[in-house]
């Protein structure tokens, strides 16, 4: 069987990450990346893919089955989305969980014009977590299901903390609160704000001179992203910013907890702990590729989120292979 070959569009976290996850995906190859810089301004990871401009896409339509769009969710997406599912079967990540329900009309008039096929919003959330929401409300719809994120470098809460006057560098972590999260797990279903879920930990190097105290009082009173959270500040080097805190590790829980009949404690959990948020995202935006293709093949066009692809499509293996060996 043929290869499924795969163009990139955006160069950035994801797009370096799904480069790495097609090396280990053997039924596909990558064709080519695309970008709105100058290509010879992109390094690739592997020297052995061509760098073009994203405005000249339109003239590898033979050439790409299924395209990868790495552009970013605020920006990016809203416009690259329709636009290139007029030409390519597509996968994004987009994540403004507010727009999807716009978003994918805009993208599902194209793609069903054009006779593409779209999967949306692909990642871990959404994504594979909007996959258990699901699950959990549709086997137990007596219970509450509960999201937690963390631990996770939050980039809003980063940049905030750096315009903080005294602070030359500095991260935030989100973590999930670990009482709230053993309350949940017992099935005591509580009612939980997310203030009471999440505690917020930043990492600040200080400028020379600066005061430790008013710099902690006024990252921790900062109204809309710390007021009403638990804050912890620490104070690190610019060393030790650079060794420990270069990751962007991410992760979170799904819990629903419900009850069934007689038995009032049954638990859904589902978690994932990332050391690499967008490695870990592409990796995923790669699976749904390949369903994809697959519902593109059969002549199942428009717009799709994960809620519409079937998980055998994911596989590389036969129907009658997962279902011999993973059923
Ligand atoms: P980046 O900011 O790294 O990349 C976004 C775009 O910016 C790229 O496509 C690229 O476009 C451009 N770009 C990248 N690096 C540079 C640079 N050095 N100079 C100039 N332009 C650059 O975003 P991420 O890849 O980290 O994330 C993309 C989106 O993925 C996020 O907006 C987020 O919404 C989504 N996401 C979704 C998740 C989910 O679970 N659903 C999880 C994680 C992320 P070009 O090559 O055309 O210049």
């Amino acid at each position: 069987t043929k290869e499924i070959r795969v163009g990139i569009a955006g160069y950035g976290n994801l797009g370096r990450g799904v480069e790495s996850a097609i090396s280990q995906n053997k039924d596909m190859t990558l064709v080519g990346v695309f970008t709105r810089r100058e290509p010879k301004d992109v390094q690739l990871l592997s020297e052995q893919v061509p760098v073009h401009k994203l405005d000249e896409i339109e003239s590898f339509t033979e050439d790409i089955d299924v395209l990868i769009l790495c552009g970013g969710s605020k920006n990016d997406l809203p416009e690259q989305g329709p636009a290139l599912a007029k030409h390519f079967t597509t996968v994004d990540s987009f994540d403004t969980h507010a727009k999807i329900p716009e978003y994918f009309a805009a993208v599902d008039e194209v793609a069903k014009e054009a006779g593409t096929t779209a999967i949306i919003s692909v990642g871990w959330d959404p994504g594979l977590f909007s996959i258990n929401r699901l699950m959990g409300e549709s086997i137990l719809p007596e219970g509450e299901t509960y999201t937690f994120w963390g631990k996770g470098l939050s980039q809003g809460h980063s940049d905030a903390v750096r315009r903080v006057e005294g602070v030359k560098a500095g991260v935030q972590y989100t973590l999930p609160a670990e009482d709230a999260i053993n309350r949940v797990r017992n099935g005591e279903h509580p009612e939980l704000s997310t203030k009471d879920k999440h505690t917020r930990e930043c990492y600040v190097v200080l400028e020379e001179g600066a005061s430790a105290d008013q710099v902690r009082e006024t990252i921790v009173t900062m109204p809309d992203y710390f007021a009403d959270y638990d804050t912890i500040v620490h104070f690190i080097t610019e060393e030790e910013l650079r060794l420990d805190h270069a990751k962007m590790p991410h992760g979170g829980f799904v819990i629903r907890s419900g009850n069934t009949g007689k038995h009032t404690d049954q638990v859904i959990e589902f978690s994932l702990k990332l050391d690499s948020n967008p490695e870990f995202t592409s990796s995923v935006l790669v699976a749904y590729a390949r369903a994809a293709y697959k519902l593109q093949q059969k002549g199942d066009t428009g717009a799709k989120t994960v809620y519409d692809i079937a998980p055998g499509l994911l596989s590389p293996k036969s129907p009658a292979a997962i279902r011999k060996e993973l059923l």
